[in-house]
């Protein structure tokens, strides 16, 4: 039997699911400030256990709280995810079938391109070219910020990725949708977005998981076939550098 839920949980899970996403020093704030509103016992380590109870009880509704990393800065992010809707259906509510076209195609373009970016010049290329109905540029660059806004993506000098948020949701949909085109890290093994690719044996690794992996190697070589790492690895202190 799952331990039962008290007020703490379904007021966390609430605030959870209203931030869309939650990173991981902001719910363990969230974890304590909720215990100590609703006089729930509390103890800063038992955060994990503490989202399992909520699992527990979101399983029959097919939901859960899943943890996934930035693929920036290796952060720790919590998400309330549907397991039932594993498409880009679960965007419906929220817009039209002209945006979520424009959406699904953004997509392509990011998880199809070489570095996990696509820039906002292809992006607004897009709009003229949709099924449903054509999109003026101006419109779709609204639409692009709202993407942003509600961390579907995000933006860096002009160029677009997935959010961590759209990663932790859409992960397993992704993995299945772009069977043979979508990368996983040979590190941590969930989906890489935006990675580094070994030129010679063509394995993928995220940013964090490279500076993590070539920490306090004297030579960055690849976990796979042992050749010179080529790519730029900024933030990796070597030994003998
Ligand atoms: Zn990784
Ligand atoms: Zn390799």
């Amino acid at each position: 039997m799952a331990a039962p839920m008290t007020d703490a949980h379904r007021r966390f899970l609430q605030i959870l699911m209203s931030n869309g996403i939650t990173e991981g020093s902001e719910a363990r704030k969230l974890h304590q400030h909720c215990c100590e509103i609703d006089k729930v016992y509390y103890a800063h380590d038992k955060l994990d256990d503490f989202i399992s109870t909520i699992n527990s009880h979101l399983q029959p509704l097919f939901m859960q709280i899943r943890k996934g990393f930035s693929e920036d800065d290796g952060r720790a992010h919590y998400v309330v995810v549907n397991l039932v809707e594993t498409e880009v259906t679960r965007m419906a509510s929220d817009y039209t079938e002209l945006e979520l076209e424009l959406f699904r195609r953004i997509m392509d373009l990011i998880i199809l391109s070489e570095n996990g970016f696509a820039s906002s010049t292809d992006i607004l290329n897009l709009a003229d070219q949709l099924k449903t109905k054509k999109m003026k540029k101006k419109e779709a660059e609204q639409v692009l910020k709202v993407f942003v806004e509600d961390k579907w993506l995000s933006e860096k000098n002009g160029e677009y990725t997935l959010h961590t948020r759209c990663i932790v949701d859409m992960e397993q949909y992704i993995l299945s949708h772009y069977q043979d085109v979508a990368r996983k890290c040979y590190i941590c093994h969930s989906l890489a977005i935006q990675s580094q690719v070994c030129e010679s044996c063509g394995i993928a690794m995220h940013l964090p998981c490279v500076r993590k992996y070539f920490r306090g190697q004297t030579e960055p070589r690849c976990p796979k076939c042992n050749e010179f790492w080529s790519c730029d690895t900024p933030g990796v202190s070597r030994m003998g550098s």
